[in-house]
Parts: C-alpha cells; structure tokens; sequence
C-alpha cells in the first residue's frame, strides 16, 4: 500500500494534511504588519511554506514559547499497544521540533480543556491509504492517524518519521513536492532536499539538517514579510473548542 510505486513518480506515501483547501476555521489571524518585503536569501536549507494566499505561522513574538498543547482522545484507540505507541512516538517526534528552538513548543496534556488540538485514532477513513493528517496554524482542525500507520509494518517502523512530518504540517511546512504537484500556492525557502522530512520519499527521508535550518529561517523572519508574492501571517493557538 505504501510500499510499492504506482506507475508513475507520484510517491504512494498518503498524508491527507494537504488532501484539499478548507476554510480556515477557528481562531482569527493576528494583523499582519503591512508590506515589508523579505530577503531573497534564505541561506541553504529549503522549506516550503504558505496555504490559501497566505504563509501562516505561530506567533512567537507577542509571547514565547508559544506553546501548542496536544490532548491524545484515548479512547478512540481500539489497542492499548497502538494507544502506548503513539504516546511514546509523539513524544519523540514533539522533542525533535522543540529542540530546534524556534519558540513553538509541543507538549501533550491530559487536560482536554486545556488542549490546542486533539490527537485521535480514525478506525474507518474515507480511504484505506491514508496514514494520518494534520493542520496548518491557519487551519487548525485535528492529529488524526489511520490504521496504516500501526497494522502495515514498514510503516509502523517509520512511525516516529509519520509524526514528525504531521507536527511540521502543523508548524506551517508544506510537502517538500507543494511546488510542482499540489495546486494550493506554495513558496519556498532555501534550497531543495528531497529527502527532507516533509518529502513523500518515506523511506529515505529524515528529520534533516535543512528541516531545522529552513524552520529557523522562517521563525525569525517578520511577520508581514512577503516570501515571493504571499505573505506571513501570524496566528495564536486557542484552546479547543468542546461541546
Ligand atoms: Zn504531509
């Protein structure tokens, strides 16, 4: 399923974070300070960035670490083994992002009133190929992981990999391919790695140098500053909505 080509270059890797625009929903954006262009060097690290006409990010200015609470829904695990699994990986996989010190902070909390986004098992998805899926900070919606991503076992071994992905959807990464082969607008970053985390190239690809460097040269551009022809626009994490 996600392990064999499909007859042609599009990889068979199935993350639904990019499965279609959908209106932003939740929180409003902060105003974005008007029109300061950025640098066009970026230095040599990639990363693509920007969702429907915008580039959004977390807010690390008004307040850091901006902290992104994650409340996993156990009981929509149906294996306790898979529920421990995840558990653990997040943990790793949050660990990975926060030690790049960006100001975004990942951290689970067993207080669902206090989470910013819900992690939760979906035992019947619309397709069988799908893994899982996450947000952008304009978009902020849910974790959600499919039964690929613990019943096939090629990808359950990279499942730390699948989640590190996710929680770059949810830092403002989009697919290493955005450019070329999703119609959503995207921008680049640096320069191009196809083995960066956010590629599709599941098996060869890793938590790379270039993923760190790009996300700190985005982190610490302006808000307001334009990469190309769209610009950054910062958001803040608001609790979940229940009920
Ligand atoms: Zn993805």
């Amino acid at each position: 399923m996600a392990s064999h080509g499909d007859g042609n270059d599009t990889p068979v890797y199935v993350c639904t974070t990019q499965k279609g625009p959908r209106p932003p929903v939740g929180h409003l954006p902060l105003s974005a300070i008007p029109g300061e262009p950025s640098s066009t060097h970026h230095g040599s690290h990639r990363v693509m960035v920007g969702s429907q006409g915008i580039i959004p990010r977390w807010d690390v200015r008004t307040s850091r670490p901006c902290t992104l609470q994650y409340y996993i829904q156990t009981g929509t695990f149906d294996n306790p083994d898979n529920l421990k699994l995840t558990q653990d990986l997040l943990v790793k996989a949050a660990k990975r992002w926060n030690d790049v010190d960006v100001g975004v902070i990942f951290a689970a909390t067993t207080d669902a009133a206090k989470a910013h986004f819900d992690v939760v098992y979906i035992p019947n998805p619309e397709k069988p190929t799908w893994i899982a899926g996450t947000f952008f900070p304009n978009d902020v919606d849910r974790f959600e992981i499919y039964p690929p991503s613990f019943n096939d076992p090629d990808i359950r071994k990279q499942l730390v990999n699948t989640f590190t992905h996710e929680f770059g959807h949810i830092l403002g990464l989009r697919h290493e391919f955005a450019a070329t082969k999703e119609a959503d607008p995207s921008v680049q970053i640096g320069v191009m790695n196809p083995n960066s985390i956010m590629s599709y190239e599941w098996k060869t690809r890793s938590f790379s140098q270039s993923d760190q460097d790009g996300l700190k040269t985005f982190y610490a551009m302006n808000p307001g500053a334009f990469v190309g022809k769209i610009a950054i626009q910062d958001y803040k994490p608001v609790f979940v909505k229940r009920g």
